[in-house]
């Protein structure tokens, strides 16, 4: 479903990705593992069109993305829920969501916020409510939302258990694996390792700007170099 290949970026004269290429299977998860700066964020943000590429190509559903706006993407069926949340602090949380829908209809955008309200009943509870006034587990679930309100075929999800008590991670990580289970396509970068290859169908390990290892989640969670570096072990 998306293809990336030789794809390098920089910040300013700084190289950041080197030479990256990834290949993502519709309806898998794709974990993207590696410690901080290594530069997976900028790896999401490359794929969903807000950094700029200087070398390589990424397909994505079979048409090239290179020269497409992000906005456009966003219409192609690629959505990002973006490190650090960035909700909308002001803004009540079903208008946070609504804001998702903006490439929908009115009937897509109700039905969206009903979608949202199943898979974590608080965000209806707290419906009527600034979105600043959330704990930040809530916040995160209210950023993975308002992403899927665009009905993309492929979610870009940055850190969803940051900052989250162990008891929500669960919960958010158990509503990214029915999105799988429902057809989602989703690349999840994430510092919990053991956890995102625990769920991940695909997963590399990025290491200053490049990829060093690939396979399956459960065969580089098998790993003697991915567990004494990124499990702990
Ligand atoms: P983290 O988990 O800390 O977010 P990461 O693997 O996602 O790490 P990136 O955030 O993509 O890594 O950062 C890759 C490199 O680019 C790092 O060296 C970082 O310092 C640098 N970098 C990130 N954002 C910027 C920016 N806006 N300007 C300049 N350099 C940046």
């Amino acid at each position: 479903m998306l293809d990336v290949a030789g794809l390098s970026s920089r910040y300013g004269r700084v190289e950041v990705l080197h030479d990256v290429s990834i290949t993502v299977s519709r309806g898998h998860i794709f974990a993207l593992i590696g410690a901080n700066g290594a530069g997976k964020t900028t790896l999401l943000r490359a794929i969903s069109g807000v950094q700029p590429v200087t070398a390589g190509r990424i397909t994505f559903k079979e048409r090239s993305l290179n020269g497409v706006k992000a906005s456009t993407r966003v219409k192609m069926g690629l959505s990002q829920s973006p490190e650090g949340r960035q909700v909308f602090a002001g803004l009540s949380v079903e208008d946070n969501l609504r804001l998702g829908a903006w490439t929908r209809s009115k009937a897509d955008s109700d039905r969206g916020v009903q979608a949202a309200y199943q898979m974590f009943p608080i965000l209806h509870e707290k419906k009527g409510l600034p979105a600043g006034s959330l704990s930040g587990g809530q916040q995160q679930m209210l950023a993975i939302s308002r992403a899927l309100m665009s009905q993309p075929d492929m979610l870009l999800l940055d850190e969803p258990s940051m900052g989250l008590s162990p008891l929500l991670i669960d919960q958010v990580f158990e509503a990214v694996c029915s999105l799988r289970d429902r057809g989602l396509t989703v690349v999840l970068v994430e510092q919990n390792a053991n956890l995102a290859l625990s769920i991940a169908d695909q997963a590399c390990v990025m290491e200053t700007g490049r990829i060093v290892l690939t396979g399956s989640g459960s065969a580089l969670q098998a790993d003697p170099r991915v567990r004494e570096l990124y499990l702990g072990e």
